[in-house]
């Protein structure tokens, strides 16, 4: 009988070769204490460094260790559902592999689940050695995600968290391709609930997320969840129609009154037309946004490409991509393993 693990743990990596044999002790000191199988997927996002030979490195020393080489760079959102979409533990836990989520915190994810809660998603309520605006952009986005979604996606969290086997058999039926895996697990349901933790600072390296793809981060979380940005719009252009009808009634008033010309003159023309037209193209960019990402879905490529993988020889390996499996529908998914950690599988 192949033991099946109770925890799969999935870590994201790119270019993190100083920091995974560290991630792998501390993953390891963390699961070790509770006396229940596991196993790590380390998916490797086309890193440039040294990182995929120490990754082969570690899983030849510790079969629990499984590795997936991407054929290029997918995105740190794609690593993380390819991690999910191999992973056959009770629970799934994402973290990132550069430290700042400590591993020491897992066995308080593990906790809430035995407990009965289906996501135990960890909330950030100190983040350390992350820059001013980074840390003022990061708040004041979560509150405004919050705000014009329906989806109740927690503040200040980001992936680290818990997921019982069953929202995970959800999520490998999510192909959407831009994704916001955070807001996708929140929108999944079932009983979810928050723990806070210090968030540490990157103990090597730097972080992958330029200002460039923050900003299309927080475009892919807010089309993905919302549709707020196309329905102000008709605010707007209400409060535009008015505000025409007002001025229209001032210059009628004041021409009759005084008989002079009021706001005449080719630059106040200019700068309306000026003005108007930055508003029309702004929102030109937001409908756009939606239309390229509407493409993007209706082309239904695969979501990765996979070069290589080690340890998950008897795993589905999907290049395809689309790895959600008819063979694993969600009841077996959760049905298989218990959360007391009663193994059932191959019965
Ligand atoms: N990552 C990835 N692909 C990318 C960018 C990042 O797999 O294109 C991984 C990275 O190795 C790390 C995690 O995603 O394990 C989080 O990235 P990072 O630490 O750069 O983000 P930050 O913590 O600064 O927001
Ligand atoms: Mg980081």
């Amino acid at each position: 009988m192949i033991e099946r693990p109770q925890y799969s743990i999935v870590a994201p990596v790119y270019n993190e070769a100083g920091n995974l044999e560290r991630f792998y002790q501390e993953v390891k000191r963390a699961l070790d204490g509770t006396d229940e199988p596991w196993e790590l997927l380390l998916v490797n996002d086309g890193s440039t460094d040294e990182s995929p030979a120490i990754m082969q490195r570690l899983a030849e020393g510790d079969n629990r260790i499984k590795v997936i080489n991407f054929a290029r760079n997918f995105g740190h959102q794609i690593a993380v559902t390819a991690g999910v979409d191999h992973a056959c533990g009770a629970a799934v836990i994402l973290i990132d592999a550069d430290l700042q989520d400590p591993p020491a915190v897992i066995p308080r994810l593990i906790a809430e689940w035995k407990s009965g809660v289906d996501v135990v998603y960890a909330v950030r309520a100190q983040r350390r050695g992350e820059g001013f605006f980074k840390r003022i952009s990061a708040k004041i986005f979560y509150r405004m995600l919050h705000r014009i979604t329906d989806v109740n996606i927690p503040v200040d969290t980001g992936d680290f968290r818990l997921m019982d086997a069953k929202v995970a058999a959800v999520l490998r039926q999510m192909r959407e391709h831009h994704r916001f895996v955070r807001g996708m697990t929140s929108w999944v349901g079932f009983r979810q609930t928050g723990i806070e933790y210090v968030r540490e600072e990157r103990v090597w390296g730097e972080t992958k997320y330029p200002w460039r793809k923050m900003i299309a981060f927080a475009l892919d979380a807010i089309t993905s969840f919302s549709f707020f940005p196309l329905q102000i719009m008709v605010y707007i252009s209400l409060i535009l129609a008015i505000l025409s009808l007002l001025v229209g009634l001032v210059i009628s008033i004041l021409r009759v009154a005084a008989g002079e010309e009021f706001f005449g003159g080719q630059a106040t023309t200019i700068v309306l037309l000026l003005l108007l037209s930055a508003f029309q193209l702004f929102f030109l960019f937001i409908i756009g946004q939606y239309v390229g990402r509407t493409y993007d879905e209706t082309r239904d490529r695969p979501l990765y490409v996979i070069a290589s993988t080690a340890g998950l020889e008897d795993r589905r390996n999907d290049s395809a991509g689309r790895s959600f499996d008819a063979n694993r529908s969600a009841e077996t998914d959760a049905a298989a393993t218990g959360r007391d950690g009663a193994l059932n599988a191959g019965a």
